[in-house]
């Protein structure tokens, strides 16, 4: 019999199918959840061999490392306790006392502040680029440089770095090339197929897709994932064999909730950018975005977070934050309910007024992360809350 994993060509099948056992588990159809911190010995070689749930060998674990690894078209892969373990986890493997990193300036807050504020107490130094432009790298470089860290997509803004000129500058300065994929997830992007050394995830958002977990995932060459492990088993940041078990169950509806959330938020994206109230709309896919171009080429969809500005300012967004019934306030992403903040008063509030004016951080800018609910109910929604803005605010709306 020719070996199954062969036939899971396409991703919709590898998100089902992919790393489950064979044969099944006293035929179970699900990966049952293997809930024993530790496991009988038959004289395992080494320390990081013997099976106990710190060291992320558990059944539940080489499940998901065989699915994760497919979906990306990857050597190996390893899940972690949360985004955050994945990322600082893997900083710290590659990285050694005396190195220094390129990072894109526009991070996620906490690995912003973990880069800014833990590295340098461990001798690791770090140079922001505009990821954008790839002429100013190059005086950014130093002896010590030994990793190049970026975004797909950044957040609140969603901008668009020049991804492939990134490989190709790592590639030819002997630099680790490391990308965050959390906002385009694994079906509108596959980092490892495009020459990214490794591709780390919060598994919170898409890959797990229902808000119940927080859990992260590094994906991609197989050496390098090994000295994540490592140090992931030292440092003690592993997933639970039961949020093991959620993340894959989460995975098997990716790619249906994730190609829906793509249609839904280009909808919506084309709605506000029509509406009297919205000032501006960001959203890559839209072809009024400086990256659209870049982001067709790239990537299959652009995800279900977009930004946007109401022509009445912070006034008017915390109004129709208020009116709107269908997404809840709340941070977070890529769940199946709509989620909305405005970041400068909650993911961003840490920088000054002037840092996020910077960025092009608005106080009246809405993030809104569409969720797998009918588009029209949420447009329906959005339209009644733009109604009470209008009434309430009538000198602040064209
Ligand atoms: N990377 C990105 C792009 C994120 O948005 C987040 C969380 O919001 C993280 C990493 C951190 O992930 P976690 O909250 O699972 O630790």
């Amino acid at each position: 019999m020719s070996n199954p994993e062969e036939n899971f060509k396409r991703i919709e099948t590898k998100a089902v199918h992919s790393g489950e056992p064979l044969p099944r588990i006293l035929g179970s159809v699900t990966m049952p959840v293997f809930q024993s911190a530790t496991f009988e010995s038959f004289g395992e070689g080494s320390y990081h061999d013997i099976r106990y749930i710190r060291l992320s060998n558990t059944p539940n674990h080489y499940t998901l490392h065989r699915k994760l690894a497919a979906l990306e078209a990857a050597e190996d892969a390893l899940v972690a306790a949360s985004g955050m373990a994945a990322i600082s986890t893997t900083l710290l493997s590659v990285l050694s006392k005396g190195d220094h990193m390129l990072a894109q300036d526009c991070l996620y807050g906490g690995t912003h502040d973990f880069v800014t504020k833990d590295l340098p107490k461990y001798g690791i130094s770090c140079d922001f680029i505009d990821a954008n432009d790839p002429s100013t790298w190059e005086e950014k470089l130093t002896p010590q440089t030994k990793v190049m860290y970026v975004e797909t997509m950044t957040n609140p803004l969603l901008e668009v770095a020049d991804l492939r000129a990134v490989v190709e500058f790592a590639k030819s300065h002997n630099l680790l090339s490391i990308i965050d994929n959390t906002f385009a997830s694994p079906i509108n992007f596959r980092p490892p197929e495009q020459g990214f050394d490794l591709s780390l995830h919060s598994a919170t958002k898409y890959l797990n897709g229902h808000s119940d977990i927080v859990a992260g995932a590094v994906i991609g060459r197989a050496d390098l994932v090994r000295k994540v492990k490592h140090l992931l088993d030292h440092l003690g940041g592993s997933l639970d064999p039961h949020a093991c078990f959620l993340l894959e169950r989460g995975i098997k509806t990716l790619a249906l909730r994730v190609r829906y959330q793509n249609q839904s938020t280009l909808a919506i994206a084309k709605y506000l950018a029509m509406h009297e109230g919205v000032s501006k709309v960001n959203y890559p896919r839209l072809e009024t975005h400086p990256q659209h171009m870049r982001a067709r080429e790239l990537f299959e969809g652009c995800s279900g977070v977009l930004s946007f500005e109401l022509e009445g300012g912070k006034e008017a967004a915390e109004l129709f934050l208020q009116n709107i019934t269908i997404p809840i306030v709340a941070p977070s992403l890529g769940g199946v309910e709509s989620l909305v903040t405005i970041p400068a008063t909650t993911s961003h509030s840490g920088l000054s007024a002037q840092e996020r004016q910077k960025m092009g951080i608005s106080d009246g800018l809405i993030r809104l992360s569409v969720g797998i609910e009918a588009t029209e109910d949420l447009i329906e929604d959005f339209e009644r809350a733009f109604d009470v803005v209008k009434q309430k605010l009538p000198m602040k709306v064209v």
